[in-house]
């Protein structure tokens, strides 16, 4: 049982995140809410988000800090600053603050500006380190960059360093794979998010009718990655998401306890009192204050099952006792039916007062995630 994700349980946090949309380039893989940068945008972008941030007149503490993007790091340092100050009156009690960083885009100078704002987690778009990848995929950064960077976050005083990598990615084989597992054995970080690539419409390797691994192929290397990792003492504390030595990410664990948190910035989404609205997709409608798009009632049964299927994901799984407090509903039972075929097949078991997918059940999440819907 991580502590952190128990302290959390039993603590209802509450997140907040901010989205910068701006890239210096754009990915061939990517489907995100971004577009490229452009300094007097940016510009523009800061105050709307002040505006944003403001009109929610935050008054409760915030747990967990994210800024996220797109790239935030494509942000000049002035610029960063003034982002800073936006968000300065809620860092205070953060107990994570996490700013997504891309290594080329990224300086000493930065690093040393979000130090003294009180950032202590970087998240760094690492995505493979065989260059002629990276070069397919749109990424611009080569391998000794990233180095670099980890190396001087360490020495400006941020230790907690997240990479993200990806598998099934164009030209990569099992060998490249392996390689890169074993340039992260030996890296000085503390977690790790791994995601297989899914080909989402209207990306560049859509269009180039790019295909990847099969099923089987993906089970088996999702396998292989695993065992690597823990072998290298990163423990699997949800299905695509790694930590060592007690440092899960915990601004996503908000996300996967169905906790409540503020989604500031373009495309970005909150959930609040059992609401969940999404901002707008345009710019220029961000720009001139027209924040949200939609916004729904997350009515009781609903909220229930969100609950399930997002708890699921975590190693931890579901606690029953908050479950039973926040609905005064026993889960196990009003879930019975449903869930007892995947508890006799040894994919989910009930465990220190929780619901828990075991090892084989989390390999197959996704499949009784689809089943539990149905
Ligand atoms: S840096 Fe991230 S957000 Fe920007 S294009 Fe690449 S994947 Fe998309």
């Amino acid at each position: 049982m991580n502590k952190k994700i128990e302290w959390l349980e039993n603590n209802e946090g509450m997140g907040l995140y901010v989205h910068i949309p701006f890239c210096t380039n754009i990915c061939t893989y990517c489907d995100f809410s971004k577009m490229y940068y452009k300094k007097e945008w940016v510009d523009r972008y800061l105050k709307a988000l002040e505006k944003e941030v403001q009109q929610y007149a935050i008054d409760v503490p915030i747990t967990t800090l994210y800024i996220g993007g797109g790239t935030p790091s494509s942000l000049n340092e002035e610029q960063l600053e003034s982002l800073f100050q936006i968000l300065k009156p809620y860092a205070g009690r953060a107990l994570e603050y996490t700013i997504e960083v891309n290594p080329e885009s990224m300086t000493y100078e930065k690093l040393l500006l979000f130090k003294t704002y009180g950032v202590n987690r970087l998240s760094i778009g690492v995505q493979t380190f065989n260059e002629a990848i990276l070069k397919k995929i749109g990424r611009l950064h080569h391998n000794q960059e990233v180095f670099l960077l980890i190396a001087q976050a360490r020495e400006a005083g941020i230790k907690n360093i997240s990479i993200d990598l990806m598998y099934n990615l164009p030209l990569q084989t099992k060998e490249d794979i392996l390689k890169d597992l074993m340039i992260v054995e030996a890296l000085p970080i503390t977690h790790l998010s791994y995601y297989s690539l899914i080909l989402e419409e209207h990306t560049v390797l859509y269009n180039e009718h790019f295909e990847g691994m099969d099923e089987q192929e993906e089970y088996t290397i999702t396998e292989m990655i695993r065992e690597k990792l823990e072998q290298f003492g990163f423990h699997r504390y949800e299905i695509s998401n790694f930590e060592k030595n007690g440092h899960p990410s915990l601004h996503n664990c908000v996300y996967w306890l169905d906790q409540h948190y503020y989604g500031c910035g373009l495309g970005a989404h909150g959930y609040l009192d059992n609401i969940r609205y999404h901002n707008t997709k345009q710019l220029s409608a961000y720009l001139n204050g027209e924040f949200l798009q939609t916004k729904e009632t997350i009515e009781h049964k609903e909220s229930m099952f969100e609950a399930l299927m997002l708890g699921l994901r975590l190693a931890n799984g579901i606690s029953l006792s908050s479950f039973k407090q926040r609905y005064q509903i026993d889960l196990l039972t009003y879930y019975q039916e449903r869930l007892q075929p995947f508890i006799d097949q040894g994919l989910l078991i009930i465990e220190e007062n929780h619901l828990r997918p075991t090892s084989k059940g989390m390999d197959l999440l996704d499949f009784i995630l689809l089943e539990l819907v149905d």
